[in-house]
Protein backbone atom coordinates (compact mmCIF):
# COMPACT_ATOMS: atom_id res chain seq x y z
CA UNK A 1 0.00 0.00 0.00
CA UNK A 2 0.83 3.24 -0.97
CA UNK A 3 -0.03 6.07 1.35
CA UNK A 4 0.54 9.96 0.90
CA UNK A 5 -0.56 13.91 1.55
CA UNK A 6 -2.43 15.51 -1.14
CA UNK A 7 -2.64 19.11 -0.30
CA UNK A 8 -2.38 18.07 3.33
CA UNK A 9 -5.55 15.35 3.35
CA UNK A 10 -4.45 11.57 4.07
CA UNK A 11 -5.01 9.55 0.59
CA UNK A 12 -4.72 6.21 -0.51
CA UNK A 13 -2.54 6.21 -3.58
CA UNK A 14 -3.15 3.92 -6.24
CA UNK A 15 -2.66 2.97 -10.20
CA UNK A 16 -5.99 4.85 -10.84
CA UNK A 17 -5.82 7.84 -8.15
CA UNK A 18 -6.23 8.48 -4.99
CA UNK A 19 -8.67 8.07 -2.46
CA UNK A 20 -9.31 10.41 0.48
CA UNK A 21 -9.07 8.30 3.42
CA UNK A 22 -11.91 10.25 5.87
CA UNK A 23 -14.41 10.57 2.87
CA UNK A 24 -13.73 6.97 2.09
CA UNK A 25 -14.40 6.08 5.91
CA UNK A 26 -16.90 8.37 6.47
CA UNK A 27 -15.07 10.21 9.17
CA UNK A 28 -14.09 6.94 11.10
CA UNK A 29 -10.12 8.06 10.57
CA UNK A 30 -9.24 11.59 10.05
CA UNK A 31 -7.95 14.03 6.94
CA UNK A 32 -4.64 14.53 8.56
CA UNK A 33 -1.64 12.59 7.31
CA UNK A 34 0.40 12.95 10.72
CA UNK A 35 -2.37 10.81 13.02
CA UNK A 36 -2.62 7.71 10.41
CA UNK A 37 0.34 6.57 12.36
CA UNK A 38 -1.30 6.42 16.05
CA UNK A 39 -3.75 4.31 14.68
CA UNK A 40 -1.59 2.32 12.06
CA UNK A 41 -2.75 -1.54 13.02
CA UNK A 42 -6.19 -0.42 12.65
CA UNK A 43 -5.99 1.44 9.11
CA UNK A 44 -4.30 -1.18 7.30
CA UNK A 45 -6.86 -3.64 8.64
CA UNK A 46 -9.68 -0.93 6.70
CA UNK A 47 -7.66 0.22 4.23
CA UNK A 48 -7.03 -3.48 3.12
CA UNK A 49 -10.90 -3.90 2.18
CA UNK A 50 -11.50 -0.09 0.67
CA UNK A 51 -12.57 -0.14 -3.03
CA UNK A 52 -10.43 1.05 -5.26
CA UNK A 53 -13.16 2.02 -7.31
CA UNK A 54 -13.30 5.34 -5.17
CA UNK A 55 -10.01 6.42 -6.47
CA UNK A 56 -9.82 9.73 -8.52
CA UNK A 57 -6.86 11.53 -10.43
CA UNK A 58 -5.29 13.79 -9.05
CA UNK A 59 -2.21 16.47 -9.71
CA UNK A 60 1.31 15.22 -8.37
CA UNK A 61 2.19 18.61 -7.67
CA UNK A 62 -0.07 18.42 -4.66
CA UNK A 63 1.95 16.14 -2.76
CA UNK A 64 3.15 16.32 0.61
CA UNK A 65 5.53 14.99 2.86
CA UNK A 66 3.55 11.16 4.17
CA UNK A 67 4.70 12.08 7.63
CA UNK A 68 4.70 16.33 7.82
CA UNK A 69 5.02 16.53 12.03
CA UNK A 70 6.43 14.03 13.35
CA UNK A 71 7.06 13.98 17.20
CA UNK A 72 10.80 12.51 16.72
CA UNK A 73 12.81 13.79 13.30
CA UNK A 74 16.16 11.13 13.58
CA UNK A 75 19.24 11.87 10.97
CA UNK A 76 22.21 9.36 10.69
CA UNK A 77 25.63 10.32 9.80
CA UNK A 78 27.80 8.43 8.34
CA UNK A 79 26.68 5.40 7.48
CA UNK A 80 27.93 4.43 4.02
CA UNK A 81 31.58 3.75 4.36
CA UNK A 82 32.57 5.52 1.15
CA UNK A 83 30.88 8.75 2.31
CA UNK A 84 32.91 8.21 5.42
CA UNK A 85 35.73 8.47 3.46
CA UNK A 86 34.67 11.20 1.25
CA UNK A 87 33.84 12.86 4.48
CA UNK A 88 37.56 12.50 5.93
CA UNK A 89 36.36 10.84 9.44
CA UNK A 90 36.85 7.57 10.90
CA UNK A 91 34.26 4.96 10.80
CA UNK A 92 32.34 5.39 13.92
CA UNK A 93 31.51 2.41 16.36
CA UNK A 94 27.66 3.79 16.89
CA UNK A 95 25.68 5.33 14.34
CA UNK A 96 26.06 9.99 14.98
CA UNK A 97 22.39 10.94 15.63
CA UNK A 98 21.59 14.22 15.09
CA UNK A 99 17.48 16.04 14.29
CA UNK A 100 16.08 18.06 11.67
CA UNK A 101 13.88 20.20 13.04
CA UNK A 102 10.10 19.72 12.30
CA UNK A 103 10.13 23.06 10.17
CA UNK A 104 12.17 21.56 7.62
CA UNK A 105 9.86 19.51 6.02
CA UNK A 106 8.42 19.99 2.68
CA UNK A 107 6.60 17.50 -0.03
CA UNK A 108 8.41 15.74 -3.19
CA UNK A 109 7.83 18.39 -5.71
CA UNK A 110 8.58 22.37 -6.20
CA UNK A 111 11.20 24.30 -4.47
CA UNK A 112 14.20 24.04 -2.15
CA UNK A 113 15.37 27.44 -1.10
CA UNK A 114 19.24 27.99 0.28
CA UNK A 115 20.30 30.48 1.73
CA UNK A 116 24.28 32.07 0.70
CA UNK A 117 26.66 29.59 1.87
CA UNK A 118 27.81 26.32 0.99
CA UNK A 119 24.37 23.90 0.29
CA UNK A 120 24.65 20.49 -0.38
CA UNK A 121 22.37 17.38 -1.90
CA UNK A 122 22.27 13.85 0.70
CA UNK A 123 19.82 11.41 -0.95
CA UNK A 124 18.69 9.38 1.67
CA UNK A 125 16.29 6.50 2.76
CA UNK A 126 13.83 7.33 5.25
CA UNK A 127 11.71 5.23 7.88
CA UNK A 128 8.17 6.40 9.19
CA UNK A 129 7.62 4.50 12.60
CA UNK A 130 4.31 2.79 12.65
CA UNK A 131 4.42 1.25 16.08
CA UNK A 132 6.35 2.82 18.72
CA UNK A 133 8.00 1.25 21.16
CA UNK A 134 11.50 1.21 23.46
CA UNK A 135 13.92 -1.77 23.44
CA UNK A 136 12.86 -2.79 19.40
CA UNK A 137 14.97 -6.14 18.62
CA UNK A 138 16.36 -5.77 15.35
CA UNK A 139 14.41 -8.78 14.38
CA UNK A 140 11.60 -7.47 15.00
CA UNK A 141 12.13 -4.25 13.78
CA UNK A 142 10.88 -4.33 10.60
CA UNK A 143 7.21 -4.99 12.50
CA UNK A 144 7.71 -1.11 13.86
CA UNK A 145 7.74 0.46 10.76
CA UNK A 146 4.62 1.56 8.29
CA UNK A 147 6.62 2.29 5.67
CA UNK A 148 9.19 4.13 4.02
CA UNK A 149 9.54 7.20 1.63
CA UNK A 150 12.88 9.25 -0.68
CA UNK A 151 14.43 12.02 1.58
CA UNK A 152 17.02 14.57 1.04
CA UNK A 153 19.63 15.69 4.11
CA UNK A 154 19.90 19.08 2.56
CA UNK A 155 23.37 20.46 4.66
CA UNK A 156 24.46 23.65 4.47
CA UNK A 157 28.28 22.74 4.92
CA UNK A 158 29.40 26.45 7.20
CA UNK A 159 26.92 26.15 9.74
CA UNK A 160 27.01 22.20 9.67
CA UNK A 161 30.73 22.56 11.04
CA UNK A 162 30.71 25.93 13.18
CA UNK A 163 32.31 26.10 16.55
CA UNK A 164 34.75 24.01 18.43
CA UNK A 165 31.92 20.77 18.18
CA UNK A 166 30.09 20.68 14.86
CA UNK A 167 26.09 21.31 15.18
CA UNK A 168 24.46 19.27 12.60
CA UNK A 169 20.86 20.42 13.39
CA UNK A 170 21.32 23.48 12.70
CA UNK A 171 23.03 23.60 9.39
CA UNK A 172 20.59 20.49 7.97
CA UNK A 173 17.18 22.25 9.13
CA UNK A 174 16.53 25.62 7.52
CA UNK A 175 13.02 25.56 5.82
CA UNK A 176 12.34 23.16 3.10
CA UNK A 177 15.94 21.17 4.39
CA UNK A 178 14.20 17.88 4.65
CA UNK A 179 11.83 17.24 1.65
CA UNK A 180 10.27 13.80 1.57
CA UNK A 181 8.15 11.78 -0.39
CA UNK A 182 7.09 11.26 -3.11
CA UNK A 183 4.66 8.62 -0.90
CA UNK A 184 4.53 6.25 1.97
CA UNK A 185 5.26 2.47 0.49
CA UNK A 186 4.73 0.05 2.97
CA UNK A 187 7.64 -2.73 3.46
CA UNK A 188 5.54 -5.73 2.29
CA UNK A 189 5.45 -3.55 -1.41
CA UNK A 190 9.06 -3.55 -1.29
CA UNK A 191 11.34 -5.61 -3.93
CA UNK A 192 13.97 -6.18 -1.03
CA UNK A 193 13.40 -4.06 2.01
CA UNK A 194 17.04 -4.16 2.98
CA UNK A 195 18.55 -3.84 -0.27
CA UNK A 196 16.79 -0.48 -2.51
CA UNK A 197 18.60 1.10 -5.26
CA UNK A 198 18.99 5.10 -4.31
CA UNK A 199 20.24 8.21 -6.01
CA UNK A 200 20.23 11.77 -7.29
CA UNK A 201 21.00 14.22 -10.12
CA UNK A 202 21.72 17.89 -10.31
CA UNK A 203 20.84 18.99 -13.62
CA UNK A 204 20.50 15.45 -14.78
CA UNK A 205 23.81 14.61 -13.79
CA UNK A 206 23.89 11.23 -11.76
CA UNK A 207 25.70 12.58 -8.83
CA UNK A 208 24.68 9.91 -6.47
CA UNK A 209 23.73 5.71 -6.85
CA UNK A 210 24.11 3.28 -4.47
CA UNK A 211 22.17 0.66 -2.31
CA UNK A 212 20.63 0.57 1.06
CA UNK A 213 22.45 -2.58 1.66
CA UNK A 214 25.77 -0.82 1.83
CA UNK A 215 23.93 0.56 5.28
CA UNK A 216 26.71 -0.29 8.13
CA UNK A 217 23.85 0.17 10.43
CA UNK A 218 21.09 -0.94 8.51
CA UNK A 219 17.49 0.27 9.45
CA UNK A 220 16.84 -2.74 12.29
CA UNK A 221 20.23 -1.96 13.53
CA UNK A 222 19.18 1.51 13.78
CA UNK A 223 15.20 1.03 15.39
CA UNK A 224 17.23 -0.92 17.73
CA UNK A 225 19.93 1.50 18.80
CA UNK A 226 17.80 4.39 18.73
CA UNK A 227 15.31 2.52 21.04
CA UNK A 228 17.42 1.36 23.02
CA UNK A 229 17.72 5.01 24.34
CA UNK A 230 14.68 6.48 24.07
CA UNK A 231 11.19 5.39 22.91
CA UNK A 232 10.45 5.39 19.37
CA UNK A 233 6.82 7.18 18.87
CA UNK A 234 4.55 6.35 15.91
CA UNK A 235 4.94 8.64 12.94
CA UNK A 236 8.29 9.34 13.84
CA UNK A 237 10.85 9.96 11.27
CA UNK A 238 14.26 8.56 10.62
CA UNK A 239 17.06 9.45 7.87
CA UNK A 240 19.28 6.56 7.46
CA UNK A 241 22.25 8.32 6.18
CA UNK A 242 23.64 9.17 2.60
CA UNK A 243 26.13 7.05 0.30
CA UNK A 244 29.00 9.08 -1.70
CA UNK A 245 28.64 11.57 -4.07
CA UNK A 246 27.45 14.67 -2.36
CA UNK A 247 28.68 18.24 -3.43
CA UNK A 248 31.57 18.20 -0.40
CA UNK A 249 33.57 15.30 -1.03
CA UNK A 250 34.30 16.26 -4.74
CA UNK A 251 37.39 17.74 -6.40
CA UNK A 252 36.89 20.87 -6.60
CA UNK A 253 33.56 21.16 -4.05
CA UNK A 254 30.10 21.79 -5.78
CA UNK A 255 27.15 22.96 -4.45
CA UNK A 256 23.49 23.80 -5.46
CA UNK A 257 23.13 27.18 -7.32
CA UNK A 258 20.00 29.05 -8.02
CA UNK A 259 18.30 27.12 -10.94
CA UNK A 260 19.44 23.73 -10.20
CA UNK A 261 17.11 20.75 -10.46
CA UNK A 262 17.54 18.04 -8.48
CA UNK A 263 16.36 14.86 -8.49
CA UNK A 264 15.90 11.60 -5.77
CA UNK A 265 14.77 8.53 -6.43
CA UNK A 266 14.40 5.33 -4.36
CA UNK A 267 13.77 1.84 -5.89
CA UNK A 268 10.18 0.43 -4.89
CA UNK A 269 8.87 4.08 -3.48
CA UNK A 270 9.42 6.75 -7.09
CA UNK A 271 11.15 10.16 -7.22
CA UNK A 272 11.32 13.62 -5.84
CA UNK A 273 12.06 16.88 -8.02
CA UNK A 274 12.81 20.45 -7.00
CA UNK A 275 14.14 23.36 -8.11
CA UNK A 276 16.89 25.65 -6.07
CA UNK A 277 15.89 28.95 -5.43
CA UNK A 278 17.44 31.52 -3.49
CA UNK A 279 16.26 32.29 -0.20
CA UNK A 280 14.27 35.42 0.67
ZN1 LIG B 1 22.49 12.89 5.96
Amino acid sequence: MRIGNLAGRLVIVGSSGAIDVEQASEGRFASDPQAIYDRWDEFRQWAAQVPSSNATAYNPADLGAPAPRPRQLFAIGLNYRDHVAESGFGLPDQPPVFTKFMSAITGPFGEIAIPAGNVDWEVELVVVMGKGARDIDESQAWDHIAGVTAGQDISERITQSIGPAPQFSLGKSFPSFAPMGPWLVTPDELPARDDLALGCSVNGEKVQDSRTSFLMFNVPALLQRLSSVLPLLPGDVIFTGTPAGVGMGRMPPRFLATGDELVTYIEGVGEMRHRIVARQ
